[in-house]
């Protein structure tokens, strides 16, 4: 689904992402790991199409098209979902006026008809039960006046609705209780499928405790620098991240 080849990027003139290389399957959870300032944030803001960041070297193929000739909007509907570490409130922009548009446009991209009012709302409510978000927060505003676990319980909500192929959760666990970690661990848990894939970027390993990942990579200086099975996760809890440090060093 997903093949970075050594990409480099970088912003305002300065190298962030130094030779990224990655595989991603449809159906694999993959976790990306790191110390503060690694580059995490960057990569997904890269995959996403941000334009602030300059890719200056290397290929990103996602399912069989070149994803850097593509605008953030053409990504976004053709199925990449970008979960922010910080999601925006938009006052005045109902969440469900927001997803009525936000499928249309995918639908339209893919030259289908608009969902008829009668099937959004069955899509809706299935949606709803499965990623248990109160009725009453999706009829608000984006994000405006929720609280930090009601504001992620309405990123998975989203997420639900417009059934990316690729996700990517940009430290969605961050400053989260452990009530809010499980909403966002059990959504992406009852969200993945054979079809779909998703990108977990973590500082901690405790989301990790409720996301099992197929494979668990190590971001280091804009370089992955280990990749390994979901202990490795644990390894790094352990160990901290000087360990991995070490390990650059010695092989530098
Ligand atoms: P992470 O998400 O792993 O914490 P980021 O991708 O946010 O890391 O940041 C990687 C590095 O890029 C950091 O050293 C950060 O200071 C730097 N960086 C981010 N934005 C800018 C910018 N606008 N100008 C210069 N450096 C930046
Ligand atoms: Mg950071
Ligand atoms: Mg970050």
């Amino acid at each position: 689904m997903l093949s970075i080849k050594n990409l480099h990027a970088s912003i305002d003139g300065k190298e962030i992402l130094r030779g990224i290389n990655l595989e991603i399957k449809a159906g694999e959870v993959h976790a990306i790991m790191g110390p503060n300032g690694s580059g995490k944030s960057t990569l997904s803001a890269v995959l996403a199409g941000r334009s602030e960041y300059e890719v200056t070297e290397g290929e990103i193929i996602y399912n069989g098209i070149n994803l850097l000739e593509l605008e953030a909007e053409d990504r976004a509907r053709e199925g990449i979902f970008l979960a922010f570490q910080y999601p925006i409130e938009i006052p005045g922009v109902s969440n469900i006026n927001f997803l009525k548009t936000a499928i249309g446009e995918i639908r339209a991209y893919k030259g289908l008809e608009p969902l008829a009012a009668k099937e959004f709302l069955t899509l809706l409510k299935e949606k709803q039960k499965l990623v248990e978000i109160d009725k009453a927060l999706i009829s608000r505003s984006i994000n405006e006046g929720f609280s930090g676990g009601e504001k992620k319980r309405n990123e998975i909500f989203q997420m639900a609705m417009l059934e990316p192929k690729l996700s990517i959760l940009d430290e969605t666990d961050s400053g989260l209780d452990i009530d809010a970690l499980r909403i966002v661990a059990n959504g992406v848990n009852k969200l993945k499928s054979k079809d779909n894939a998703t990108i977990v970027i973590t500082h901690y390993q405790r989301l990790l405790d409720y996301i099992i990942p197929d494979v668990v990579h190590v971001l280091y200086n804009g370089k992955i620098v280990k990749t390994g099975p979901k202990e490795l996760a644990l390894e790094l809890e352990e160990k901290g991240y000087d360990f991995i440090k070490e390990v650059e060093e010695v092989e530098a």
